[in-house]
């Protein structure tokens, strides 16, 4: 099912609940009985669904509840702040994962992600997003691997007028990490973004060189980009990126299509890891910030 269509699902379930003359034990159970099923078939992990319904139910303990409160708006609420809890990792962004660029810095960001996610135009997008807000921004390509990577870097980065470094010649990309970073520190540029290579598949040689650009770099955060529509396969993914890569946040790409987005939720909560944007479309302007009450919001209308 497609996040729009969880949405309404949702919706209707609530408005069930709104409608009924008493809003007993019974109705609440139809209605967590449906916001759960439509959870299930967007692909959201069975297990994050039965925590939600399990803290749904503790928030909506009737036999505890004085005979004056409002019901309706007791289930309501739980219902919206489990939904976010399900998408926040209750990571302090001040913290050593902290995401947020500092302008009394040099910031480093470092992208991982499998091939077609998204990696390079997110990388664009971010460099944009920072440029306009006053950050003196500059693109690294070290994708040596797919022939055209630093071409789609470069059409990107002029199109968005953003400083990049890549190379036509040199075939190991820790080196073209190396150069880009220290080009740009040299030139007092506080925010570097290196894209790196992804692949088809989840491949050793992938993370060995997706470790060895990090130890060289010393990013300040990795970002790894996950493709919203992937489903279950997400979680996995995710689990194995986090292993090698340690990123410290997530970019959500192509939530403008038809994502189911479940598997991408479930990957917050099997790395812990926030989501700080979201892709929603192809062009450079198409990127928001993620905050779970936002999320929530949008997806219930
Ligand atoms: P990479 O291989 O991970 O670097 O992926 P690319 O950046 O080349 O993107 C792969 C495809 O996905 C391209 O056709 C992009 O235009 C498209 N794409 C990336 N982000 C989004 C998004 O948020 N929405 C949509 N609709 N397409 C996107």
């Amino acid at each position: 099912m497609v996040l729009a269509d969880l949405g309404r699902r949702i919706n209707s379930a609530m408005s069930e609940l709104t409608r009924s003359n008493v809003v007993d034990e019974k109705a609440v159970d139809n209605m967590l009985r449906e916001v759960c099923s439509a959870l299930l078939e967007s692909d959201v992990n069975i297990k994050l669904v039965a925590t939600l319904r399990n803290n749904i139910k503790k928030k909506i303990n009737f036999k505890e509840l004085g005979p004056n409160v409002n019901r309706r708006r007791i289930a309501q609420k739980a219902i919206f702040d489990e939904l976010c809890a399900l998408v926040d990792p209750h990571v302090d962004e001040k913290g050593d994962g902290g995401f947020k660029p500092r302008k009394d810095r040099c910031n480093v960001i470092m992208f991982v992600g499998l091939q077609g996610a998204g990696k390079t135009t997110s990388c664009t997008k971010l460099a944009l997003w920072y440029h306009r807000r006053g950050f003196k921004v500059g693109l690294v390509c070290a994708d040596t691997f797919r022939a055209g990577a630093f071409d789609q870097l470069k059409q990107n980065a002029i199109k968005a007028k953003i400083p990049y470094y890549g190379s036509y010649t040199e075939t190991d990309p820790v080196v073209v990490a190396a150069e880009g970073v220290a080009r740009f520190k040299q030139e007092k540029f506080n925010l570097i973004i290196v894209d790196t290579s992804g692949r088809h598949r989840q491949e050793t040689e992938l993370f060995a060189e997706m470790v060895q650009i990090s130890q060289t770099v010393k990013p300040n955060q990795t970002i790894m980009v996950l493709d919203a529509s992937i489903g279950q396969a997400a979680e996995s993914q995710s689990k194995a990126f986090k292993e090698s890569s340690d990123f410290g946040a997530i970019i959500l790409t192509k939530m403008d299509g038809h994502a189911k987005g479940g598997g991408a939720i479930s990957a917050v909560a099997a790395t812990n890891t926030p989501i700080v944007f979201i892709g929603t479309g192809e062009h450079i302007h198409d990127i928001e910030p993620f905050t779970p009450e936002q999320f929530v919001s949008k997806l219930l209308g």
